[in-house]
């Protein structure tokens, strides 16, 4: 829909309006009791963390790792085999557990939150009225708003062939509530949702076939990660990389077929597309509000999450270049403080950018914080670098662990961490007491020594890594 003006009444006037029920239906606690707010929602109540992203991928991670362990147990002299899995009951165990938490979620604000207002539908900005308020249209109503936060979250890129081919593509979207598990999925992308994807159906059985532009799988990892773990993925999936996309389309038993360069043909019976996601600023009338997009299409805000239109705040991945949930999050609390204080106060929170961690739930997982390698070097920062394998800790040989790795980045002249990267299990749980270092600035030295590191844990990696850096 493009917003333009019109001459309707309005439906009410509010003093916030929020866009986006991800993030954004945090921010109305108690403290908002006494302001009228509405909610806008186009999609599933809840956003995409809960709905489409972190919390079902993770759910169905887990029984991907339960299947994973079993089938590797004759290492560990325990003969265990996976004799099948029950796609319909992971899959209902999963949306069994999520939906009524986005629908209770709905119905909470509906019917106990007699300040706000739910608007099940797409909305975008029409200017201002005379009175400065903020113009909301959606296809059947127009809000006006002292205040707005736009928390409208991010949405898949779909690369131009695969749309004018016309051929059928799944995206997070739907992936995973498919009535079977597919024989056969080719993955377009070589990001976190590709790799979270390929560990999910490759391990429950599917065949996957991964075609990726460059020449790594995650590359936007420390190179030694990335190289790692495109290694290993190609001992067990089918990747292809460097590939490029010429055509693609249907088949006639329901499958679909992708032509690459030279032409290399890839078929399989469903395809998944992951490349990448886009701020879905673009679809909000932003420009009848005197703002304009970022040249990578965010909104863009200040450290305090204000734009640059008066009372207009925005949040999350419509804004924040790192599109994760606990960005979003944090961005949220600051947000919701500063609505508080207002727009002029001297004292508004800001967003800590800083130490941004992020992981990846593939197999191995992989986690990382702070600079990578060549980004420290390419920083100018003088830097000692140690690499700790798994297998050379007690926990590592007990799991019998040889890709894992946890490589340290520090600083030669303040001793303090840069960055540290992870590869390996649990490596989102490994790398927080990093992280922690991290973001209150403790010393290497006194990490490593300042603390016990319970022994025979996998912790003691980390432990040895810092006690490795030679300064
Ligand atoms: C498959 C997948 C896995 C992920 N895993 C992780 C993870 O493990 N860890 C992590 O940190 N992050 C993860 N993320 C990223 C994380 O989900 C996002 O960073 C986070 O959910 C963003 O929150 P948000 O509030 O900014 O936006 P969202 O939660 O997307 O909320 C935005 C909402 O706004 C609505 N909306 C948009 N435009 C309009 C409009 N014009 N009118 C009305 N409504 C509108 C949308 O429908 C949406 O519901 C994952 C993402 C995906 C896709």
């Amino acid at each position: 829909m493009t917003a333009t003006s019109d001459t309707r009444s309005a439906t009410q006037t509010v003093d916030l309006a929020i866009i986006g029920s991800g993030s954004g239906n945090s921010i109305p606690d108690d403290r908002f009791a006494d302001k009228q707010i509405a909610i806008f929602e186009e999609g599933i109540y809840g956003g995409t963390c809960l709905n489409v992203g972190c919390i079902p991928t993770k759910m169905f991670v887990y029984p991907a790792e339960v299947a994973d362990i079993a089938s590797d147990g004759d290492r560990f002299g325990v003969h265990s085999r996976v004799d099948g899995v029950d796609w319909p009951a992971i899959r209902d165990r999963v949306f069994g557990r999520i939906d009524p938490i986005s629908t209770g979620g709905l119905q909470y604000r509906e019917l106990e939150c007699d300040n706000i207002t739910v608007y099940a539908s797409h909305v975008e900005f029409d200017g201002r009225d005379d009175d400065g308020l903020y113009r909301l249209v959606t296809a059947d109503a127009l809000v006006l708003a002292r205040e707005v936060v736009i928390a409208a979250g991010s949405r898949p890129v779909i690369p131009e062939g695969i749309t004018e081919s016309g051929v059928t593509y799944h995206t997070n979207n739907d992936v995973m509530r498919l009535p079977d598990l597919p024989r056969r999925m080719i993955i377009l992308g070589s990001g976190y949702i590709a790799a979270e994807f390929a560990h999910v159906f490759g391990s429950l059985g599917t065949q996957v076939t991964i075609l990726a532009r460059g020449p790594r799988l995650l590359r936007k990892l420390d190179t030694e990660l990335s190289t790692r773990f495109t290694d290993i993925a190609s001992g067990k999936w089918d990747v292809r990389l460097e590939r490029d996309l010429v055509s693609a389309e249907n088949l006639a038993d329901g499958g679909v077929r992708l032509t690459l360069g030279d032409d290399e043909i890839v078929e399989a019976d469903v395809l998944l597309v992951a490349t990448g996601r886009v701020s879905n600023g673009d679809r909000l009338g932003i420009d009848t509000i005197g703002l304009d997009l970022t040249d990578d299409g965010r909104v863009e805000v200040d450290s305090h999450g204000r734009t640059g239109a008066r009372g207009v705040w925005a949040l999350g991945d419509v804004s924040s270049p790192f599109q994760l949930k606990h960005v979003a999050n944090h961005e949220e609390r600051v947000v919701a403080a500063n609505l508080l204080k207002g727009w002029d106060a001297p004292d508004l929170d800001t967003f800590q950018h800083d130490v941004v961690p992020a992981a990846v739930f593939t197999h191995p997982q992989v986690a990382a914080v702070g600079l990578t390698e060549f980004k420290a070097r390419d920083g100018g920062h003088n830097i000692a670098v140690k690499v700790q394998e798994f297998g050379d800790v007690a926990y590592g040989w007990a799991m019998e662990d040889t890709t894992g790795a946890c490589k340290v980045i520090a600083d030669r002249e303040t001793h303090r961490l840069l960055g540290v990267h992870i590869i390996g299990p649990q490596a989102p749980t490994l790398i927080q007491p990093a992280i922690q270092a991290m973001s209150f600035g403790l010393g290497v030295e006194e990490m490593a020594r300042g603390q016990y590191w319970i022994h025979p844990a996998m912790p003691e990696v980390l432990e040895n890594a810092l006690l490795g850096l030679e300064f």
